[in-house]
């Protein structure tokens, strides 16, 4: 089994697992995660396993507990910016009324993506592993990752951002995938990379972040 292995992500004690990506369809993407009030090692069993599942994706850059079908308010992101951090009960503040329109995609959402407005400059904080107090402004990708994990929490997708005409046609074409009908994927698989078109070298889709 493959592994790849963020230093800041492992803990001592226990094995961390790629986990399966839940998928577009799956109900637990359209639910609202719980709190975490108990921060015992589960939690940091629950981050080290975000990081491993987010780093088995050329060009993930974050990932939200849902998205391993844990129903949790946490969320991890390394927008390869230097900031490699995980956020546990996350608020985003939007720090300006400046707008970024770029691409999106969603790692729940394989083979898609298109481009999204989001706020520009956003902070986020919330607590880690350990119950401490944690806070993190971003600008960029950075905030756009804030936003889209944390809508992620509360059971929004981008999709749900887009004009209702581009959402029903990235529906429709979602629907057509290999995928659609699976409620989850490894996403070290064949079909996970083929449809995230990883391997395909004439269009390489491994350089667009995708969360
Ligand atoms: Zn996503």
């Amino acid at each position: 089994m493959a592994r790849v292995v963020s230093s800041e992500a492992v803990s001592d004690t226990e094995p961390q697992a790629c986990r399966p990506i839940t998928l577009w369809g799956n109900p637990v993407l359209r639910r609202r995660a719980e709190p975490v009030t108990v921060f015992d090692a589960s939690v940091q069993r629950l981050v080290d396993e975000l990081f491993e599942t987010m780093y088995a994706i050329d060009s993930g850059v974050g990932l939200a507990a849902n998205q391993i079908g844990e129903l949790q308010r946490v969320f991890v992101f390394d927008c390869r910016d230097g900031l490699v951090a995980h956020v546990v009960n996350p608020v985003v503040e939007i720090l300006d009324s400046d707008l970024q329109d770029g691409g999106e995609g969603c790692l729940s959402l394989p083979g898609i993506g298109t481009d999204t407005v989001r706020a520009l400059r956003a902070r986020v904080t919330g607590q880690d592993a350990k119950g401490n107090d944690i806070s993190y402004e971003g600008e960029g990708l950075r905030a756009r990752a804030f936003q889209h994990e944390t809508d992620h929490l509360d059971g929004k997708l981008y999709i749900d951002l887009q004009p209702v005409r581009s959402r029903k046609k990235m529906e429709k074409e979602m629907r057509s995938s290999e995928w659609f009908g699976m409620h989850s994927i490894d996403p070290r698989s064949d079909l996970y990379r083929e449809v995230q078109g990883f391997d395909d070298e004439d269009f390489d889709k491994a350089d667009e972040p995708i969360e």
